[in-house]
């Protein structure tokens, strides 16, 4: 959670978000004639378009505002610009050079990249932690352009429209519940559907033409392909899903590579740009931000924010960009806390109890931990039954906190008083440790001595306990803990 508070989006959650997107782009759907059988520039292949490229464009534009309000770009603009430089030479060199080619780096720690309709690309800043050139760079956004330029989108938005349609009904008729009661992930599941095999083929064929069009040895794709691989053995983390999710279909991918690097003849490539690459990623932040909130002991802390909160025992606490959210294990009950759009207790309480489908008799004036509060109970009406819970607006540091407790009616009894512990526990964060955190950074070194990956790690850390194994170093520099480091060689550790 961070401190975006646009009124539209402070009431949502992540996935709510991504719900209205897909509205519109059913919407927009439903009114669509097939635009014929046209051959794509790219691909040289015939495909039946249900939506054209004005419409790929202007869902893609569309959903690039809810990617940027709720995943967050990361926050440093020569990075930014940096890969924004690359993707759209790439992107304008492609068969669609008037595309709206637009690449962002988008703040979180998952290793992944994705691309929207109409030539909307994003590299998480965990991929770039995970790159050890500019080559490797340039050939995932060649990759990811290919699925914009073969229209692989434009396919499965097609398919969707079919999964998805009693999806789509029940976020029409129930728009305003969404922000009582969101199920976590479902937003994201729409949008990062995965692609089939032969779309992953097709582009990893384009991005292997298209950086080698810019000069990069497309050796680097299989490189990566490598360190992805690895990646998704060790798991990961972060509010995105990992690349292997949204680009599945692994088999033979490396090999299939190599294959149209050999349909590409001999050619002359540039350096990879490797010491340009490492200091362009120095010392940007690396694995979760816990300035945006961590949990530690049970016990959420928001350092930024300055608050704390404790989640009922053993629930899963999922931190989003506009929410934390906790889930019982039985994923049957959730407590969630966001900021409410409104400036007072009351005028957020009536916002709530003024919806059709809340009944309840308002909030009770209260003080919780010395903070304003009002507290007061519910029930809802939903397409999946009914709902019963608590829900406590606090006044803190100019902001109105809206935490909502609850389950189905026929388990509330069972949840109730965890719940409401829960809502009572939020408190004003003074702890200077938990206020003062700070992220680890990559540390990119010069070696001086010619030696083990594992001596220079130890040396590195001297002494104090490192803040990530050797094995992760490793993965991030893509070489193994016995691997002989050349001196005057760079390589990255963590601080
Ligand atoms: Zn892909």
């Amino acid at each position: 959670m961070n401190l975006q508070t646009k009124p539209m989006q402070s009431k949502l959650r992540l996935g709510a978000g991504f719900r209205i997107a897909m509205v519109i782009l059913l919407a927009t759907l439903a009114g669509v004639i097939a635009v014929g059988c046209a051959s794509n520039p790219a691909t040289g292949r015939r495909r039946l378009n249900l939506i054209s490229m004005e419409q790929e464009i202007g869902m893609g534009r569309e959903a690039d505002g809810q990617i940027q309000a709720t995943m967050g770009l990361y926050d440093n603009e020569a990075l930014q610009s940096y890969v924004s430089d690359l993707g759209v030479a790439m992107g304008t060199n492609s068969e669609w050079p008037d595309l709206p080619w637009t690449f962002r780096v988008v703040d979180d720690e998952a290793v992944n990249a994705f691309a929207l309709p109409g030539g909307y690309i994003y590299v998480t800043r965990g991929i770039l932690a995970h790159f050890n050139n500019e080559a490797q760079l340039a050939g995932v956004l060649g990759h990811e352009i290919g699925h914009v330029t073969a229209r692989h989108a434009a396919t499965r938005i097609s398919r969707m429209q079919i999964t998805q349609l009693g999806v789509g009904l029940a976020m029409v008729l129930e728009p305003e519940l969404q922000q009582i009661a969101p199920l976590a992930g479902i937003g994201m599941q729409l949008l990062f559907l995965s692609y089939s095999r032969s779309d992953e083929n097709e582009s990893d064929e384009l991005g292997v033409r298209y950086m080698a069009d810019q000069g990069y040895n497309p050796d680097s794709l299989i490189d990566v392909m490598e360190t992805l691989r690895r990646v998704s053995a060790a798991g990961g983390g972060g509010r995105l899903p990992e690349w292997q999710s949204t680009h599945p279909h692994p088999e033979n991918r490396q090999e299939n590579i190599r294959k149209h690097i050999g349909d590409l003849g001999p050619r002359d490539y540039r350096s990879d740009g490797r010491n340009d690459y490492l200091s362009r990623i120095d010392g940007i932040v690396y694995g979760a931000d816990p300035r945006e909130g961590f949990s530690r002991d049970g016990v959420f802390y928001h350092p930024t924010l300055r608050f704390h909160i404790r989640f009922p025992f053993d629930w899963t606490v999922l931190n989003q960009k506009q929410a934390v959210i906790g889930l019982s294990q039985q994923r049957d009950a959730s407590v969630q806390l966001s900021l409410s759009a409104e400036s007072t207790i009351d005028a957020a309480a009536q916002r709530v109890y003024g919806l059709d489908q809340i009944s309840g008799s308002g909030v009770t004036r209260t003080r919780i931990n010395g903070l304003p509060a009002g507290i007061g109970s519910f029930t809802a009406q939903t397409e999946q039954g009914e709902l019963e819970g608590v829900i406590a607006f606090i006044e803190y540091e100019a902001r109105i906190y809206q935490l909502i407790g609850y389950s189905g009616s026929e388990n509330w009894n069972q949840y109730r008083r965890m719940v409401d512990d829960s809502l009572r526990s939020f408190a004003a964060l003074t702890d200077r440790s938990a206020i003062d955190v700070e992220p680890m950074r990559l540390d990119v070194i010069r070696v001086d001595r010619t030696a083990s990956l594992r001596e220079i790690y130890e040396s590195y850390y001297d002494g104090s306990t490192p803040p990530i194994s050797v094995e992760r170093i490793a993965l991030i520099n893509q070489l193994e803990p016995e691997s002989r480091i050349l001196s005057d060689t760079r390589v990255k550790m963590v601080r």
